[in-house]
Parts: structure tokens; sequence; C-alpha cells
């Protein structure tokens, strides 16, 4: 059955949605719980609203047999099931400029989606488009505008459905295929796998056939391209493993090597591809930031401070983004004492926030 869940799934990973399609359940993990959470309070926040507005709002209303005021109404949960499919949107806003008092095509209609998240996706609005193009078929509707409102500020997005229309229609099709195909589509182990209410399922299944997808180097493309070759298993792939040139190597050093990873699986060892050459400096930072990176929210900062051979850790929290900048100056006073020193950090998340408040602090770490 073709439902909001299975077209949502359908563009985190097509297993995903061929599983919530034959009804299996899994166990939810923390993340989903969350998010469905801050989706629940956003939704009930924007319906209070409504009626505060002073809107007419109807709740869980059957389209096909609505009847219209001649004036502007938001439904609440407007839902179609039929025996195939069971579809609903958050809202949705109806304006009837006709004098008849049911749906027709002078009704301007616009679904609206509520999402927990500050970061809107191409994906988010695909689902929307797919949704309104199936809502649009089933009712007789022009809907040209959806709107997604999104994360606790409640913003909005307007979305042209003309432009997804193509894209929708594609994508409508491989989903209805998909669910329609008696063949579960391939596993791969991907990102969204770590959130994946089938996380343990899958797990075990990848395991046991010593998947090469499993390795954290190997994204699906790349897994598609082995398999094509022959290669399906991480043994596989630690035969594949040729030592390269002096030359080669030093241009290619930086790159993770999936063969190698494979290979010191196979032999339980650690192999180093090029030994690093690390300088000692008089005073070393070693950075640590943790935040939403959803919300550009850093809520913590730790730090080890190496100098003249002695150990400094620092760290400092803030309750609200507003104290962000306080949060900055405190790390900004500390390293200030230093003449010179030399920051280490994991990946770019720590250098890419420092680089920003150190330009609002008018830079006052030079590089
Ligand atoms: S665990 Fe991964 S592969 Fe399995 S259904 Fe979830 S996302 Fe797909």
């Amino acid at each position: 059955m073709l439902t909001n869940s299975v077209i949502r799934d359908y563009f985190k990973c097509e297993y995903k949605a061929y599983a919530k399609q034959q009804d299996q359940v899994g166990t939810i993990s923390e993340f989903e719980t969350l998010e469905n959470k801050i989706s629940e309070v956003i939704k009930e926040r924007y319906y209070s609203q409504l009626l505060l507005d002073k809107k007419t709002v109807l709740n869980d209303f059957d389209l096909k047999k609505i009847i219209l005021p001649f004036t502007e109404i938001y439904v609440v949960n407007p839902r179609l099931k039929t025996k195939d499919l069971d579809i609903s949107f958050d809202a949705i806003k109806i304006i009837n400029k006709s004098h008849e008092n049911e749906l027709s095509h002078d009704c301007i209609c616009c679904p609206i989606e509520i999402l927990p998240r500050k970061k809107i996706t191409a994906n988010d609005k695909l689902v929307l488009a797919i949704k309104c193009l199936i809502f649009s078929q089933y009712c007789n509707l022009q809907i040209e505008t959806g709107q997604i409102i999104h994360a606790y500020s409640m913003s909005r997005v307007n979305i042209k459905l003309i432009s997804y229309l193509k894209n929708a229609q594609k994508h409508l099709k491989k989903i209805l295929s998909l669910i329609n195909n008696k063949v579960p589509p391939d596993l791969y182990w991907i990102e969204h796998c770590k959130v994946c209410e089938f996380q343990k399922f899958c797990k075990d299944k990848l395991l046991e056939r010593d998947d090469i997808s499993l390795l954290s180097s190997i994204n699906k493309k790349d897994a598609i391209k082995w398999k094509n070759k022959g290669i399906f298993t991480i043994l596989q792939l630690s035969y594949t493993f040729k030592p390269k040139k002096r030359e080669k190597l030093d241009s290619e050093c930086t790159k993770t090597d999936a063969s190698l990873k494979a290979l010191a699986l196979r032999d339980q060892k650690v192999y180093v591809k090029e030994l690093p050459n690390i300088k000692t400096y008089e005073t070393e930072v070693y950075l640590d930031f943790e935040g939403i990176p959803d919300e550009n929210f850093i809520y913590l900062i730790g730090a080890l401070i190496i100098t003249n051979n002695k150990e400094n850790y620092i760290y400092s929290w803030i309750d609200s983004k507003d104290q962000q900048e306080d949060l900055f100056k405190w790390l900004f006073d500390i390293l200030k004492i230093y003449e010179y020193l030399h920051i280490f950090h994991y990946g770019n998340y720590e250098i890419k926030a420092l680089d920003k408040f150190n330009k609002c602090s008018g830079n006052f770490l030079l590089q």
C-alpha cells in the first residue's frame, strides 16, 4: 500500500520503503522518536495559531465528502484512503472561489506539510510534490503550490509544484514499481542506517554475507561499481589491494583506500600508507565542539592546551543560542594569552565554526 511513510522512506532507502509497505516493523531509534515528537509539538503550535487567527478549521475530513463554505478554510489532517493508498497532509488550505459548495477546479488548494528540521532538502520538496500529485489526481484538483512549515521557528517555504512535476511523476512511477515488485531491492549499508528502525535486521544480514557496503569508506555508488566488477564481499576486496609506487603514493596519500582497509580487516592488522610527519609546537590546542548542526548551535567547547609539556583541559557550555558569542569570547580570551599556537581539530566542524566567530570578533586568530 502507498502511504506517507513509504514515499518518505523511498528517498532515504528503497529497502526501507519496501519493508514498510510489507508492514514490517523495526525498533524506532531515539533519533526518529525525537524527530516525531518535535513534529507533534510544531503541529500543535500551528493548529493553535490557526484558531487564534480565527481561521475556519475542520478536522480529519475526507476531502471527497467535504462541504465548503464560500470562503477560506483549513482542513487539518485531510486524508485519502482507498484499498491501495493511504495518504494525508498535516493540513490543507482551501479557498473556494466558486458558488458551489464542493471541491472543484475553481478551488485554490495549498497542501501543508510540517517538518521538524531546520534544513529543508530537495527530497522534502519532492515528497510534498508527489503527495500533491496523488491528491490532485484523486480529487480532480488543480494544486499549484504547497507549503512546508518547519522547525520550532515555524519557518515557511512555498513550493511551486510545476517545477517538481516531472521529477515527481518519475519517482512516483518508481515507487509504485518498487512496492508492486515481489522481490525486495538490494540492501546496502548507507548513512541513514545509523538511525533506521531496521538497523539490526539489515546489519545482521549484511554481516552474514560480508557485504562490501559495510566498509565506511564505500558508499552505495562505490558498492554498486565494485559489484558490477564481481566484487561482493570485503574478503574479495582485500585481494584487490596493490601497493602503489612511491611517486603515486605521494599524490594519493590523503585518499582512503578501501581495498587496504579490507586487507587490514582480513589480516587483523593496522596498515599505515605513509608515516605522518607530525611537528611539535610550543603551544598546541586540541579542540572539540559539540552542537546541533541543523540549528548552527554550538553548546559545548572543550580544549586540551599543551604548552611547555604542561597539559590543561578547559571546557564550557551554554544553554541557549543567544549565549554563543559569549562562549566563543570565553575561548578567545583564553587563547589570547599565547603568542603562537597551533590548533588541532578532528573534522571541519570545529574549524568552520571557529572561522565564523573569529571573523565576528575581528580576526583575533590569524592563520
Ligand atoms: S537499516 Fe539501512 S539498509 Fe536497512 S532499511 Fe534501514 S536504511 Fe535501509
